[in-house]
């Protein structure tokens, strides 16, 4: 059983411990043996699971009640646990609140009705599509083009590496309006799956694998209507967004390594090696010692970061990306030393450290990759001088 002395710390209230305990419950009892062949069919029946069960009502604020926001904090305890049980329960989870968080944070009363409200029930499935073949960290570049025409925008481009694609039933797309050059001239509009124009172009498979693949936009008509936030904010609301969403990607990485230190020590208490259990030798324990520390500096700065969105600060950047750069790294070294007490068995496919070693890798790269992150925080770094350090 993981370490749970971190809900007692003061980024906590009472209401975060009670959902804890309930959602470690459920999760031993229905992601403990999640199947991973049929790969759509088994996200759709998690997302319907997911929402009946009332868990994607954290994912994303509720369109009823004027003025709700995110609990980050909520998010984060969510995504870690089910990190712990299952990546693809977790994928999934994430991205209903991933996928339509342009409309929560930006999108008219009408359109968080029509989406949100689905999205929280787990009966639409949501899509964050950015990303496209030339234009992935520089996200500012993007070409997709959003032409006005009368009452409705015309779509034309393309988007690769779109999380659901495939599955979802609406897709929030950053495409180049023109406003102003660069990350000015960009908007976000809402894509229903079935408008004429817009197909699936090609499936991707991952090593770790998820419902990936890319979006082709062809003369695809949508109403104004349908437009997200002031055309122009595209890049804002997507950072806005992001701000929101990459500590909790840290969480997601939290979860796979507390999964990670409990598998090995699961093994090297019960593996005899000349004459007594592995975790009796010195360097067995020096690797299960920084296991923990690495997990411990990850969850404070995931909950900080969580805590101080959810106190009311308007931006957490510098904060959010700590949080992901840190977890998700160490995250990787976490399982990766999991891998390696664990023996031949830590590479049996199937074998949840194995699977572990796949689901991390992507992590370091998806919502800025670490690169990004290092920089975001050295500006902050930099930002707080008067004079460059020498
Ligand atoms: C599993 C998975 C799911 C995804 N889901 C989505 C999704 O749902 N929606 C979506 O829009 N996109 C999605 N993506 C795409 C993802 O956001 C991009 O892959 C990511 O932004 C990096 O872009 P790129 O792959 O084009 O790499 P590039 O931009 O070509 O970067 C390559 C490498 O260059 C380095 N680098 C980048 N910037 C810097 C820098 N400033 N300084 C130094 N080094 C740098 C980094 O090591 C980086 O990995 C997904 C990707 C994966 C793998």
């Amino acid at each position: 059983m993981s370490d749970r002395t971190y809900l007692n710390w003061p980024f906590f209230e009472p209401r975060h411990r009670e959902l804890s305990a309930q959602l470690e419950t459920w999760s031993a009892k229905h992601l403990a043996h999640v199947p991973h062949d049929e790969l759509d069919r088994t996200c759709r029946t998690l997302v319907e699971q997911l929402g009946t069960d009332g868990w994607l009502r954290h994912a994303a604020p509720d369109p009823a009640q004027p003025g709700a926001s995110y609990d980050v904090r909520t998010i984060c305890l969510i995504r870690e646990t089910m990190g712990r049980y299952s990546a693809l329960a977790e994928f999934t989870f994430a991205m209903q609140g991933l996928g339509s968080s342009a409309i929560a944070l930006a999108g008219t009363d009408a359109q968080k009705r029509a989406f949100l409200t689905g999205v929280r029930a787990g009966e639409r499935i949501a899509a964050f599509a950015l990303t496209e073949a030339e234009s992935g960290s520089d996200l500012a570049s993007v070409a997709t083009t959003a032409v006005r025409d009368g009452d409705t925008f015309v779509l034309n481009g393309g988007k690769k590496w779109i999380s659901n694609a495939g599955i979802a039933d609406f897709y929030v797309v950053l495409a180049r309006t023109g406003e102003a050059p660069g990350a000015k001239g960009l908007s976000l509009f809402v894509v229903e799956a079935n408008t004429p124009g817009f197909r699936i172009s090609e499936r991707l498979s991952t090593i770790a694998p998820h419902p990936l693949g890319s979006l082709e936009f062809k003369e695809c008509r949508v109403a104004a209507d349908r437009l997200v936030g002031r055309a122009g904010d595209g890049f804002k609301i997507t950072m806005a967004a992001l701000d929101v969403f990459r500590t909790t990607v840290g969480a997601a990485a939290l979860g796979f390594s507390r999964r990670a230190l409990d598998e090995a020590v699961a093994r090297t208490t019960s593996r005899q090696l000349f004459g007594a259990p592995l975790s009796a030798m010195q360097a067995t324990q020096a690797k299960l010692a920084d296991m923990a520390v690495a997990i411990d500096a990850s969850a404070l700065l995931v909950y900080r970061a969580a805590w101080t969105k959810d106190s009311g600060a308007e931006r957490v950047t510098r904060e959010a990306s700590m949080a992901k750069y840190f977890s998700t790294e160490s995250a990787q070294r976490v399982i990766d030393s999991a891998v390696q007490l664990c023996g031949a068995l830590g590479v049996l496919s199937g074998h949840p450290v194995e699977s572990l070693y796949r689901e991390i890798r992507a992590l370091r790269i998806y919502e800025g990759a670490s690169e990004v992150q290092q920089q975001i925080i050295a500006r902050a770094v930099l930002a707080d001088t008067d004079q460059p350090r020498r």
